[in-house]
């Protein structure tokens, strides 16, 4: 099992890549703490490993909220003794977050409090936990759009994504000698809510499709996969990187028909 003897905390575990990763690593022999504030929906994440035979518990935390964050990583410590790998995961795309001159301040701040301030927050409080374990893994869900831009406007949600890139590379440089690996899982277009919700008509779905070479919407059981690599030993010489998953969005200038 790739995961082992690991403790891994995963945020914005009540759903999509959070879920699938939460479900994924259980099987590789993590045992998870499933963070959200999504408590019905993560405690059903925490029924679905139990039922297969792995071991999880729960934590609700806002990962905007200082107070949370301390809670959820102590959480880790106390009912499992350390802390391995640390997915700061969670993240929101307003339905109101739209160009600059449309997007109110409160969406901007909204999305900026859980998108950025929550990755600053799970390593403020985890880094700690990670060194206390001999070293670890630190995985923040970023976006392609931390590399492109895109006409069809989500300017806090492309700011915030900006900005957990930047801090991932300066994270990996500064622990690196800890043993500590911090890694951007930059994911394309989704076929989860998140998404879809946004997308949410045929046209703006087909807008988006016509720039993916793969020609599909990614699954968050595929961005699972890549975290799983990303959390485990075999990605031990991988930091800082800019961890692309996105069916060649990034790669392509014009696709094909
Ligand atoms: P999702 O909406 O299915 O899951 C997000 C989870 O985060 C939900 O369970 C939600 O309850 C939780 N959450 C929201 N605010 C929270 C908070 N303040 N504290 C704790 N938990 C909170 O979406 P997803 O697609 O699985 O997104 C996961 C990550 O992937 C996000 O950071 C998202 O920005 C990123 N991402 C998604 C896509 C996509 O196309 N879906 C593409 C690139 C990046």
């Amino acid at each position: 099992m790739r995961l082992a003897n690991k403790v891994a905390l995963i945020t914005g575990a009540s759903s999509g890549i959070g879920r699938e990763s939460a479900l994924l690593f259980a099987k590789e022999g993590a045992k998870i703490v499933a963070v959200d504030i999504n408590v019905a929906d993560g405690e059903e994440t925490v029924k679905m490993i139990a039922d297969s035979g792995g071991q999880a518990t729960f934590v609700k935390a806002d990962v905007s909220r200082a107070e949370d964050c301390e809670a959820m990583i102590a959480a880790a410590e106390d009912r499992y003794g350390a802390l391995h790998v640390l997915f700061n995961n969670a993240g929101i795309m307003h339905s109101q977050d739209d160009n600059a001159e449309t997007t109110e301040e409160d969406v901007w701040d909204l999305t900026m409090a859980i998108n950025v301030k929550g990755v600053f927050f799970g390593c403020k409080y985890g880094i700690g936990a990670l060194r206390r374990a001999g070293g670890g893994s630190i995985i923040n869900t970023a976006s392609f759009v931390s590399l492109l831009g895109a006409a069809t406007p989500q300017i806090a949600y492309t700011a915030s994504k900006g900005a957990v890139l930047s801090m991932t590379r300066e994270l990996a440089t500064i622990h690196a000698r800890e043993n500590i690996r911090v890694n951007a899982l930059c994911p394309g277009p989704l076929r989860t809510e998140l998404l879809m919700k946004f997308l949410n008509t045929e046209e703006k779905k087909q807008r988006r499709l016509v720039h993916i070479p793969m020609g599909r919407f990614g699954e968050a059981a595929e961005m699972a996969q890549s975290a799983l690599f990303l959390a485990s030993d075999e990605a031990s010489y991988i930091t800082g990187s800019t961890f692309s998953v996105d069916g060649g969005i990034t790669a392509a200038y014009v696709t094909p028909e």
